[in-house]
């Protein structure tokens, strides 16, 4: 041990041996300490950054260093030293996987549970709502992935997708922090209100549109044959036009938007969020209609039929998945992109038909599991952080379910001074309990005697909690038909 590393060790921190790396002649390495990790610097590179406290500073000594907090400034610079480490497109990768990390940690056990798999992943996924949810920004969320990546010496390359935006000033937050993948949510421009009309009512609002729109969508749908789909007759142009031109609108000035800046992303357009499935139909004349305005689609997410509920698997007729899964890929490889799954955790009954139909050139979206299987440490080491965690998640729950739709009933959860300890994992995977915890993150994050005693277990008990994640992530890569080299 240098004097230097005594020094550290004086003040509590250890250096992580695995996280070493040195670029033009400065070091590089995490130093572990109980109440947070922080980048050591040593070398010249030491006085670009900023150290995290006055005792933290040797930037003026002979032989520079610097401890620097981690933040997004300090992974600014770790990203310029090591640009492996910075998110990048997903080039020609055939399967990107979306895990996100709401909590900050769990990329580490996310490296693990991916490695050998043929994924691209997604470690940086979150949503406007997810961010506010968990009072993060995108710089933050890629910061936590840069520093995962830089102390596993991963560098195959990983992907950050601003996740579910609406609007172009929630583009440019994404863009701005460096997010490579840009998923449109269309739903704010999707007209609902139009399934709800008879003929006459729908008519009337046809001729309520622009005459060029009219005419422009009759003359190039209308009445036509297109391979795989066949004959689109007048009256469905007429309807998909009123319910999706908005959203059609959206994605061409998201595109350009985008363009304008000089932003190479992966684009995803997601209809996901309507009402009702989306038939072929219209995913062909949406896409189709999209691509023709020269945006360049990299997935589109489709409304599968059946219910894809937070923590639960899939709900529905497999087979009618299968049938309208097998004409969406046939539109998708007419049109030249890959589909994408949302709310992907959990959903082993429809995996196998997802993996086979599309190949495995597809995009999955998942964010909930790793939350769970934090859950899931808790239960396991601390029961009575657990018992509280999930009382109050009972009593958080319906704020909750202002943003997720969940069809379990907190009745069903039994009464925990009723259950044993060693029975308490089991909550994490029954139903009402599991869907319970799911979507009270934000709450629970939120709360002091939550956050302090569960970031600290899950540093003291990082074993577990790779070996839960990695369980759990390869039982959704495995039943997508993904092999380990
Ligand atoms: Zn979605």
């Amino acid at each position: 041990m240098t004097k230097q590393e005594a020094d550290w060790a004086r003040l509590g921190y250890e250096v992580d041996a695995a996280s070493e790396h040195e670029a033009a002649g400065s070091r590089y390495a995490l130093l572990r300490n109980d109440s947070g990790d922080g980048l050591l610097v040593t070398g010249d590179a030491a006085r670009r950054f900023t150290p995290a406290a006055a005792d933290l500073d040797g930037r003026e000594a002979a032989s520079p260093w610097c401890v620097a907090a981690l933040t997004p400034e300090t992974a600014e610079l770790l990203m310029q030293a090591f640009p492996w480490t910075r998110p990048v497109r997903r080039d020609q990768r055939r399967f990107s996987y979306g895990m996100g990390d709401r909590i900050d940690c769990a990329t580490p056990a996310q490296l693990e549970a991916i490695a050998s798999y043929p994924v691209f992943p997604i470690f940086a996924q979150q949503s406007i709502r997810e961010l506010q949810l968990t009072r993060r920004s995108f710089p933050d969320v890629i910061a936590a992935a840069a520093f995962a990546v830089f102390a596993a010496d991963y560098r195959e390359g990983y992907g950050a997708d601003g996740d579910h935006l609406k609007t172009l000033s929630e583009i440019d937050l994404a863009l701005d922090a460096g997010c490579t993948m840009i998923t449109l949510d269309c739903s704010e421009r999707i007209d609902t209100t139009i399934a709800g009309l008879d003929r006459d009512a729908r008519r009337q609002r046809w001729q309520k549109l622009p005459e060029d729109v009219r005419r422009h969508y009759l003359d190039n749908y209308a009445d036509r044959d297109y391979p795989f789909i066949g004959h689109i007759p007048r009256s469905e142009v007429e309807r998909i036009v009123l319910v999706f031109h908005r959203a059609i609108d959206l994605a061409q000035e998201a595109w350009e938007h985008i363009r304008k800046r000089g932003c190479e992303v992966d684009f995803e357009l997601s209809i996901d969020e309507t009402v009702q499935a989306t038939t072929p139909l219209e995913h062909y004349l949406i896409a189709r209609e999209t691509s023709r305005r020269g945006v360049r689609l990299s997935t589109v997410a489709p409304h599968f039929s059946g219910e894809f509920e937070k923590g639960l698997d899939y709900i529905g007729d497999t087979a009618t998945f299968r049938r309208e899964l097998e004409s969406h890929q046939a539109i998708a490889e007419i049109l030249g992109y890959r589909l994408s799954l949302h709310s992907g955790s959990d959903k082993f009954r429809v995996f196998p038909h997802f993996g086979a139909v599309t190949s495995q050139a597809a995009h999955v979206k998942t964010a909930g599991t790793n939350w769970l299987e934090a859950l899931r440490v808790v239960a396991v080491c601390d029961p009575a952080l657990f018992r509280r965690s999930l009382e109050y998640a009972i009593t958080a729950r319906p704020e909750a379910e202002r943003y997720y739709r969940v069809t379990s009933r907190v009745e069903e959860i039994p009464v925990l001074s009723e259950v044993a300890d060693d029975d308490l994992a089991a909550l994490v995977d029954a139903p009402a309990s599991r869907q319970t915890l799911h979507i009270t993150y934000g709450q629970l994050l939120h709360e002091p005697w939550f956050r302090v005693p569960f970031f600290s277990l899950l540093r003291r008990e990082a074993g577990h909690y790779t070996t839960f994640l990695t369980r759990h992530t390869r039982r959704h890569l495995d039943a997508l038909g993904l092999r380990r080299s």
